[in-house]
């Protein structure tokens, strides 16, 4: 039969009508299906633009931020970070700060709508920090890409000024820097009250130091300085060195060398990668290495794993030097267990004794406490007399318990009751 009688039979057939019928219909919509999710596809590529920014990224904290300050008042959909921030008087502020919350948000701004997608990998990990794997997605109508350099342009000016004229301070999370908490507000200098000159001379020094990187350049020298606090515990060593980071207004990277599983090669990585304008400091260096003053106990509950041994610490401190100033402070209670090659010159260039208060010191503190005119300065003279007779060493953190104690007493019983410093 020839090809046209036999598609005129086939037509005339109802059944065959019918499924034909059917079947292009299916085809049609499968068409459509295709045709509208390619339209997507062509739309997306053309017509939208999106930017992934990961959590391993510097401007992730701040696109964060900006999406708080943006999204987080409207969106019912939060996440909370809470701090704990200890005042010297010993009274904690807890302060909750929202983000938005894993999911979708949408933001206007500047008259178009973004969304902003927050996502959290349950299976992946951020290796260096060890935390679930995040990012955050921005997506936007237009093609015109400057929007999401303003956006994180933004977000970074903004994230400054949440931090200006506060301290940031980093710890070590894996092999990176990583803030810890929100900036801090830092104590002024001032409120450190050290033995005579002291204070003012280490400032002088890291000044002078910041001001001249020519100087080392010129000379072949790295540019970096350290400088190594000694002395009792409670006199002041490491709430010095915060307030004279927020008076240099840099940031202060904190890092605990006794911390297990820290290895040599990660603490070389560290002291090279801290951030700008920051002052690495290393407290309690004596401890850093275990040992004698370690029990058994605590030793074989950590067995296994590295610790920094001296020559890594050594390794660490002459490193490959960057065109950034290094300042380096260290901290002990105890100088003469810390081996000679750790604190010569080049390693530590300034050496401090930081120790019991002597007269002027105690005088300046019950100044600071009691005395908001210096009126009546013959008080903290007779006050600070009759502590230094007793002959008993005090630390500035007795002086400062003491006084908070006695906050509301007259000067007569401040000075009657001053055995109380060494009762607590
Ligand atoms: P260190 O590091 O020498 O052990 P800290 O800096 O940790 O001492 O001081 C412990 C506490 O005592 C802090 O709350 C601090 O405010 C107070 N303090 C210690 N020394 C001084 C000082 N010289 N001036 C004012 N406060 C001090």
């Amino acid at each position: 039969m020839p090809l046209a009688d036999l598609l005129s039979t086939l037509g005339d057939n109802p059944y065959f009508g019918a499924g034909f019928g059917l079947f292009g219909l299916g085809l049609g919509a499968a068409v459509l299906r295709k045709g509208a999710s390619a339209g997507l596809v062509l739309f997306r590529r053309n017509f939208m633009m999106t930017l992934e920014v990961p959590c391993r990224d510097k401007s992730y904290q701040w696109v964060l931020l900006w999406v708080t300050q943006k999204a987080a008042r409207r969106t019912q959909h939060l996440s909370v970070e809470t701090t704990f921030e200890q005042m010297d008087t010993g009274r904690v502020n807890t302060t909750y700060h929202f983000l938005p919350s894993i999911g979708v948000h949408l933001i206007k701004y500047r008259e178009k709508y973004i969304q902003v997608t927050r996502t959290r990998e349950q299976q992946s990990l951020d290796l260096h920090a060890g935390v679930p794997w995040e990012n955050v997605v921005l997506t936007a109508f237009g093609t015109n890409k400057s929007l999401f350099t303003d956006i994180l342009e933004e977000a970074r000016q903004m994230a400054l000024k949440a931090m200006e004229g506060r301290t940031i301070v980093y710890t070590a999370l894996g092999s990176e820097w990583r803030p810890f908490g929100h900036p801090q507000k830092p104590r002024p200098l001032s409120s450190v009250v050290l033995d005579d000159n002291v204070s003012e001379r280490i400032l002088k020094d890291v000044q002078k130091f910041i001001c001249k990187p020519y100087w080392y350049i010129e000379r072949g020298i790295p540019y970096r300085r350290g400088y190594l606090l000694h002395g009792p515990p409670g006199c002041g060593k490491t709430s010095f060195i915060k307030a004279l980071a927020g008076e240099l207004q840099y940031g202060v990277c904190l890092l605990n060398l006794s911390e297990r599983g820290l290895t040599d090669d990660r603490l070389n990585y560290l002291m090279s990668a801290a951030p700008q304008s920051t002052i690495i400091l290393l407290e309690d260096v004596d401890a850093a290495f275990g040992g004698r003053h370690e029990s058994k106990q605590v030793s074989a509950a950590y067995d296994g794993l590295s610790r920094v041994t001296l020559s890594g610490l050594l390794n660490a401190l002459d490193g490959a030097a960057s065109s950034e100033a290094r300042i380096l402070f260290m901290t002990t209670n105890y100088i003469d267990r810390l081996d000679a090659a750790l604190i010569r010159p080049g390693r530590v260039d300034v050496k401090e004794y930081i120790g019991h208060c002597s007269q002027s010191q105690i005088e300046r503190m019950y100044k600071r406490f009691f005395l908001e005119n210096n009126d009546n300065e013959q008080q903290a003279t007779e006050f600070a007399e009759t502590v230094i007779k007793t002959g008993k060493p005090v630390s500035a953190a007795q002086i400062q318990g003491y006084f908070m104690l006695v906050e509301d007493c007259s000067h007569n019983d401040i000075v009657k009751n001053h055995q109380s410093i060494w009762e607590s």
